[in-house]
């Protein structure tokens, strides 16, 4: 039996003890002064994370209300966008466009491969018509991590505005809102920022909010102008989700004491040992080489058909308590994954790897263990090595 589970999917993700005692503060009245604290603790706290000056607009809802904010503040009715999909994230966020009425062009590519900045380029320079991109950070069904970087300044440098889903990427890697001039970066308090679910952030640029002045589309509950004016009174339109916000500022605090350079390189670090360990175990990963997520980790299953790897799944989590997260979609039966986000060191990933081995041998796939582990030790010692100063060691 196993005594307590190891949460290990993309999100929601393990939750720190200081935080949960954080959430289970009692309630306060939302147009108090602690509220007002609070409120701009975590919007303080937000932009130090997201490398922005902009106001962080934040809403009771999932990611995908941040998603719909985006979509329903930057764009009209038949106004032309482009929506780049690396899997099931993008592909949701064009049916949002789609769904309230936009011209949504649609770049797809197939699963585990990244955006090219040259064919977003190619695409802008072939319909100028297009006003707003729409791109995916972090694709949490593929693992795969964009080169946002070139791809903001490819939307930039052709004038475009430019909205970002980084929901299971910020407050993990490596972002810079404000350096790359993201109109629109959205992320949810589930993911990397240690919190339970029910709030999406939004950061929005000035020029996010000159658009959303001009916008048609019909909005009530996520319009960026009424949200913001009652954000700069440290206020909410709505009744907030008080424990969310109590939850997400102590995660915020122990992020500020990592520091965000510890932050990104933890996650990176811990990325890598993940893969060192999955491709010990013979194992195939989803993404392209140069673009694996330093967040989540996409494998091709072991086992043939869906059946067989909802069993092996399922050993997994009632025998050792390890829960990790299958395909969605098309990727449904053929892929699984193991989210590395948020609360995670090296101890967790040394814990995933050998319970995902001792899985596999108990189900017949492997015939023998202990690879894994070494595999991503080897990982850590070249890191401390690297770490030395010259001249030491
Ligand atoms: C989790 C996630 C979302 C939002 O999903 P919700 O279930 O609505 O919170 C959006 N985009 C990405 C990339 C995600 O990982």
């Amino acid at each position: 039996m196993a005594f307590a589970q190891q949460l290990r999917v993309p999100g929601p993700t393990p939750l720190p003890e200081r935080v949960v005692r954080a959430a289970s503060r009692p309630m306060i009245n939302h147009r108090g002064p602690e509220f007002a604290a609070l409120l701009r603790d975590v919007e303080e706290g937000l932009r130090w994370a997201l490398r922005t000056e902009n106001d962080v607009l934040i809403f009771p809802c999932s990611g995908t209300g941040g998603l719909e904010a985006a979509v329903v503040n930057l764009l009209s009715p038949g106004e032309q966008a482009l929506f780049c999909s690396m899997g099931s994230f993008g592909d949701r966020w064009a049916d949002i466009g789609t769904a309230y009425g936009a011209d949504v062009l649609r770049l797809k590519v197939e699963a585990g491969e990244p955006i090219d900045p040259e064919d977003v380029d190619r695409i802008l320079a072939e319909h100028p018509g297009v006003t707003t991109v729409f791109v995916t950070h972090n694709e949490t069904s593929t693992g795969v991590t964009n080169d946002l970087a070139a791809l903001a300044a490819v939307v930039k440098g052709r004038g475009k505005l430019l909205a970002v889903d980084s929901v299971s990427g910020a407050g993990c890697i490596p972002l810079e809102t404000d350096g790359w001039h993201i109109d629109a970066l959205i992320t949810g308090s589930q993911k990397g920022w240690m919190a339970p679910p029910g709030v999406t952030m939004l950061a929005v640029s000035a020029d996010g909010f000159a658009r959303a002045e001009k916008t048609t589309t019909p909005r009530w509950y996520l319009d960026f102008a009424r949200e913001q004016k009652f954000q700069n009174k440290s206020q909410t339109y709505s009744t907030p989700a008080v424990s969310v916000l109590y939850a997400m500022q102590e995660g915020l605090a122990i992020m500020r004491e990592e520091s965000m350079d510890g932050v990104w390189a933890r996650h990176a670090r811990v990325g890598e040992m993940v893969r060192a360990g999955v491709d010990a175990l013979g194992l195939k990963f989803l993404a392209a080489e140069g673009y694996r997520s330093n967040t989540v980790t996409a494998m091709h299953s072991p086992v043939d058909g869906p059946d067989a790897l909802k069993d092996l799944l399922a050993a997994l989590r009632t025998r050792h308590g390890l829960v990790l997260a299958g395909g969605q979609g098309d990727l449904a039966g053929k892929i699984f994954r193991i989210g590395h986000l948020g609360m995670i060191d090296e101890g967790d990933v040394y814990s995933i790897l050998a319970t995902l081995e001792q899985g596999l041998q108990e189900s017949g796939m492997r015939s023998r263990v202990g690879l894994a582990v070494p595999a991503a030790q080897a990982v850590v010692r070249s890191v401390q090595v690297s770490e030395q100063p010259a001249g030491v060691g």
